[in-house]
């Protein structure tokens, strides 16, 4: 690939100089010391989980932007870099991990209907009640994941635009990714389109098998732009399947703008990166990776007020620093039945978004396109 990574002190005067828009002087080891954080140098040798993905070290502290929280102990506030003032950007993003279609909905049924039935022999009650949800909504000829007009129109009547990574799968995929969906489902792409069309931004999902391929890479954003009818700026993985800094070595080779990976896969989330700013790892690339900081769970009827609550406290965190919250909910738990309470969590976090006017809510490619042009 021929990508490397830029220097300590090539990395730190841009992250610097995007903040205070002057040089200002560290010495070596606090270089050192926030370029590790930022590249996740500790990741190289954590352990992996079945996955491949690093495991989140138990005593690692990933509640605060330690990199943002130094810079500012040393040099003060950044100056504001967002429109109008505001003092923090927030993107909503959507992992969109299944779909429609006819074949999918018959092969969910029966499997789900395989699924009570073992449920019911073993006893296991929790399991029943959850596949009990999804066949009441297919009693009334509803298919939850049949639901990306549902979230325009649910979106639109919030007043807010996010952004869709979709997955860009063929036929053939599906028989190793699950029941997903392919990317020439006419729903699908009368989706992606109208979604353009009306200012939602649509990025990769990329699938589970072959993250570290370029061939795999290409080959689904090629589909995916085809559908689109426009270039495919970013980037987040399934599973986040990623390791830094291959991931983002690879995405610069695939000419991405942006990737979103910078997070973890789990519902503590926080600051995998110790930022909450946008930066440029990779030497001679325009990539931004765009660290987010919270991720749902498919059932929130326990975990939804520690959720809010460390929303809460992440989006101060974001607003003292005057970087960028990302949130990631997924497409497919849109409905109560199949996901209990998390588009409700979701309504909830948007009108406390929308109540603020210090925030500037927008998508990730807007917050990119915006760095770069002070960068
Ligand atoms: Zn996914």
């Amino acid at each position: 690939m021929g990508q490397k990574l830029k220097s300590p002190s090539e990395l730190i005067s841009a992250v610097t100089k995007l903040r205070f828009s002057q040089p200002v002087s560290l010495s070596p080891e606090e270089q050192i010391k926030l370029y590790d954080r930022l590249v996740r140098r500790e990741e190289i040798s954590a352990p992996r989980d079945r996955h491949g993905r690093t495991i989140r070290g138990a005593q690692k502290d990933y509640e605060s932007p330690g990199v943002d929280e130094m810079l500012a102990l040393k040099f003060g506030e950044p100056l504001n870099p967002w429109p109008d003032n505001r003092r923090a950007a927030v993107c909503l993003t959507h992992d969109v991990d299944r779909g429609p279609g006819q074949l999918n909905c018959l092969v969910r049924d029966s499997w789900y209907g395989l699924k009570r039935v073992a449920a019911k022999m073993r006893g296991e009650n929790q399991i029943v009640a959850s596949v009990a949800g999804y066949f009441s909504l297919r009693k009334s000829h509803i298919d939850p994941y049949d639901n990306l007009q549902r979230w325009m129109e649910l979106e639109n009547s919030l007043g807010v635009r996010s952004a869709f990574y979709f997955m860009s799968l063929r036929m053939y995929h599906q028989l190793q990714e699950g029941n997903r969906y392919v990317i020439s489902n006419p729903a699908i792409r009368r989706a992606i389109r109208e979604m353009h069309d009306n200012k939602w931004e649509v990025g990769l999902h990329a699938r589970y098998y072959g993250p570290f391929s370029k061939r795999e890479l290409t080959d689904q954003t090629h589909r995916l732009s085809d559908v689109l009818g426009a270039e495919i700026a970013g980037v987040r993985n399934h599973y986040l399947r990623v390791s830094f800094p291959e991931t983002w070595f690879l995405e610069a080779d695939c000419s991405f703008h942006y990737s979103s990976n910078m997070g973890w896969a789990d519902l503590l989330g926080g600051f995998r990166s110790g930022t909450c700013w946008p930066y440029q790892p990779v030497a001679g690339s325009k990539l931004w990776e765009i660290p987010f900081q919270i991720m749902d769970s498919p059932d929130l009827s326990k975990g939804a007020e520690d959720l809010l609550e460390r929303f809460r406290n992440y989006l101060a965190l974001v607003k003292r620093h005057r970087g960028v919250l990302v949130l990631d909910f997924h497409s497919n738990y849109f409905f109560d039945e199949v996901a209990p309470r998390v588009n409700r969590v979701y309504r909830t976090i948007v009108e406390y978004l929308r109540n603020d006017p210090e925030l500037w809510i927008t998508t990730p490619l807007s917050v990119v396109r915006h760095l770069q042009a002070l960068a």
